[in-house]
């Protein structure tokens, strides 16, 4: 199997090394010509503004988002999240925009809120696992046909929608690797 991990800023090392550790095979992505080699795909967390330029400067944003809605499986964590999201609070535009949920950038402060939880999500393993969230965004909205996956102080942190996976905590930022089974598992 396959994974690619959208490679134009942020946390990609410690997803591909998650990964890889799991026994797939991960692989950068930096142009829309690799989309056919994967089985799946991660978008890190960083900074979703600047990827979301990147993604039109490379032209990636519309073959990506068809490869999506098509059925690729895709995990966005964190800045990720947000360019899947259909809506962004306050903003008038989203990026790849192929999961219904809207969400609050940066909701629980500046990185110097940046914070640790642990919480039990039984559909990805039976004990509490880490969650760690820097600048994070959380889900506003949730369409009706989007599972929660997670709610911590009262706000849905981590959603599926059948092939698409969202969270606002950073897995590949622990040394739990619970998350990346799950996906794989989703593929
Ligand atoms: N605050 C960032 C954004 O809005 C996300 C932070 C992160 O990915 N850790 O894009």
């Amino acid at each position: 199997m396959k994974i690619g991990v959208l490679s134009f800023q942020g946390g990609v090392k410690e997803h591909m090394d998650h990964i890889k550790s799991l026994g797939a095979d991960a692989v950068e992505i930096k142009d829309c010509g690799q989309l056919d080699e994967i089985d799946g795909i991660i978008l890190p967390g960083g900074e979703s503004t600047t990827m979301g330029k990147l993604l039109e400067i490379t032209k990636m944003m519309q073959p990506l988002r068809e490869k999506i809605l098509n059925g690729l499986p895709a995990w966005g964590t964190c800045a990720g999240m947000i360019l899947l999201a259909n809506s962004i609070e306050g903003s008038r535009r989203s990026y790849l925009s192929v999961i219904d949920i809207s969400v609050r950038r940066n909701a629980y402060g500046r990185q110097i809120d940046s914070f640790c939880d642990y919480a039990l999500i039984p559909e990805v393993s039976d004990f509490k696992i880490p969650l760690v969230f820097v600048r994070a965004p959380f889900i506003t909205h949730l369409g009706d046909d989007v599972k929660r996956l997670c709610t911590i102080r009262e706000n849905v942190v981590a959603a599926r929608h059948n092939n698409i996976l969202v969270t606002s905590f950073h897995p590949e930022l622990t040394e739990d690797f619970k998350f990346h089974e799950y996906f794989l598992y989703m593929i």
